[in-house]
């Protein structure tokens, strides 16, 4: 009975994926569904912004102590075409940790280093309907690490890095996160040192996974590595660049750099589509219909290939962990401009 609702379960997820990868493959050849100017976008930014910057619901995550510390108030929106215009709002400039956000981008290196099938076996690509730290999807699901966008998987692709010695591998990580912005990121020695004093549960993840088999590398290494990465400093504006670099086939629109293959794109946005919004990944691609990654920090990236890549930053996040205002500024922007893949 186990086995045949795994065979089925595994079955529906490759179709879901199926469908997913058709949309994003439609989607790229597709052009803005309605063809905004400049103006237009502009515009439709300033609306999101104004219409959203007095939501107050939600509340800067506290579990690392420094990111309760953030002025709630903060919101910036960028949006970032293929041909390297980028547009800007609110507080576009604010320095903040990227968080999760950045497992998306290193899943898209460690896919690219080392390919698609790689990834498959060895961290998984299905969606666990658990939050984002969840220790209950490592025991209940055969691939323990389900997928590069929660924590388990986070950790296990970081461990799976290429690098002879951690330095080694966190030039792999700084240097993939840096060409996808276009420029050098800070690490946030503050935030960096927060999470390292109270990632208790990240480390346990790390054990069980090491347990079972399912970590490629040294417990506190991959722990101390995924802490770091999570605590790079990006603005909307580097964060919109680095969403437009996906959605312009894997080619930085700004620095006119090929960062990943285009080939590989399409797994990365389909990976992003199905466990980019934690728990609530599915509420936001019926609601949105775009792949996007989110953080606790307050940022949340979305890709609509060939189009433009958005960024949308507020701290104040909802109870899976979401941006409540970059959740509806984006939501806002994609209604008015198009983009939605499923369209
Ligand atoms: N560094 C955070 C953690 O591991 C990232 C969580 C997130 O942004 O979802 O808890």
């Amino acid at each position: 009975m186990y086995r045949f609702n795994m065979y089925h379960r595994n079955l529906r997820a490759l179709a879901i994926q199926c469908l997913v990868l058709s949309c994003v493959v439609l989607g790229a050849s597709t052009t803005f569904a309605r063809s905004p100017t400049a103006a237009e976008i502009e515009k439709v930014l300033a609306e999101a912004h104004s219409k959203f910057k007095g939501v107050k619901d939600g509340a800067n995550a506290d579990y690392i102590p420094a990111l309760a510390e953030v002025d709630p108030e903060l919101f910036g929106i960028s949006l970032v075409t293929p041909d390297g215009r980028v547009y800007d709002v609110g507080n576009s400039d604010y320095t903040f940790s990227i968080q999760s956000i950045s497992k998306a981008f290193i899943a898209a290196t460690v896919i690219e280093n080392q390919g698609t099938q790689n990834m498959m076996d060895k961290i998984g690509v299905d969606a666990t309907g658990q939050p984002f730290n969840s220790i209950k999807a490592i025991e209940m699901i055969d691939e323990r690490s389900v997928n590069p966008l929660v924590n388990a998987g986070a950790i296990a692709t970081v461990s799976m890095v290429q690098g002879d010695n951690p330095e080694a591998k966190w030039a792999t990580i700084a240097g993939s996160l840096d060409a996808f912005a276009g420029r050098k990121l800070p690490v946030m020695e503050d935030v960096y040192a927060s999470e390292a004093a109270t990632n208790g549960r990240n480390q346990a993840i790390a054990k069980l996974l090491a347990a079972y088999g399912r970590l490629y590398d040294d417990v506190g290494v991959s722990v101390d590595l995924y802490t770091r990465q999570c605590s790079v400093g990006v603005t909307s504006h580097d964060l919109a660049v680095m969403a437009g670099t996906l959605a312009a086939g894997g080619k930085n629109p700004v620095t006119g750099k090929q960062v990943i293959s285009a080939e590989n794109v399409p797994e990365v946005l389909a990976i992003m589509a199905t466990a980019g919004l934690y728990d609530d990944s599915g509420i936001w691609l019926y609601n949105v219909g775009l792949p996007a990654k989110s953080g606790v920090g307050g940022g949340i990236v979305a890709v609509s290939p060939g189009d433009y890549g958005i960024a949308a930053f507020s701290p104040r996040v909802d109870a899976a962990g979401n941006s409540v205002r970059a959740q509806l500024a984006i939501e806002y922007i994609v209604e008015r401009l198009g983009g939605n893949i499923f369209e």
